[in-house]
């Protein structure tokens, strides 16, 4: 296995407990695939361990909804090859998202003209805490991002619990596969934020122990 170097024990437990937690997926053994992804979120420690707590899920859901700011833009990490050899990060710029509860709304009068075009000569407006420009609410988008976009809220719901007779057991496999996917992803992040600051610490190791083994220095 490549990745020669970063997090030794750690790396690896996290390759055994991911691979055990999907092979049981297939398997449909659902208690093993439940108690795998417990035991990889574990290998996280204290600061990265994702919180499975539906009630927080609930709260943060409900925090999720964002005005798009129509003057700036905001850089997105993102994933590629996830779980891959050559797995790495991309940044990419998209539409500032700015949550709607930081967002104060503010009565304006308009300017004349504009009264004219729309009959109104009051509209409302919120400021960017970004980029500090004004946008006009009769202009801005407001959504609630979807799970596909890199946006992890560090908590879950939790396990589905299987329920009795075949349209509940439908039901049931399909819940469990959305929550399943939903934590390995949120844990993927985290271990990528666990790497980064890994490698932000022992950096400076890595440099040491090549000069001492590579012999001159200048
Ligand atoms: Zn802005």
């Amino acid at each position: 296995m490549g990745k020669s170097g970063w997090l030794p024990d750690v790396s690896s437990n996290f390759f055994f407990y991911r691979t055990l937690a999907i092979n049981c997926l297939q398997k449909r053994d659902y208690n093993g695939a439940a108690a795998a992804l417990y035991d990889l979120n574990g290998c996280l420690g204290e600061d990265y361990l994702v919180t499975i707590n539906t009630e927080s899920f609930n709260k943060a859901m409900a925090d999720q909804e964002v005005y798009l700011c129509n003057h700036c833009t905001m850089d997105v990490v993102r994933i590629v090859n996830k779980g891959e050899e050559n797995e790495h990060e991309k940044t990419v710029q998209e539409t500032r998202e700015v949550p709607t509860n930081q967002v104060k709304l503010i009565n304006v009068i308009i300017p004349f003209i504009d009264s004219v075009l729309t009959g109104n000569t009051t509209g409302i407006v919120w400021f960017c805490p970004n980029c500090m420009q004004e946008n006009s609410i009769r202009e801005t988008k407001k959504i609630v991002p979807t799970r596909e976009r890199p946006f992890y809220l560090k908590v879950v719901a939790e396990c589905p619990v299987r329920g009795d007779g075949i349209s509940n057991r439908m039901g049931f496999d399909e819940s469990f596969n959305n929550w399943f996917q939903n934590l390995l992803e949120e844990i993927n992040w985290q271990e990528v934020l666990y790497r980064k600051e890994y490698t932000a610490q022992h950096d400076g190791d890595d440099m040491d122990s090549r000069d001492s083994d590579g012999g001159d220095k200048p």
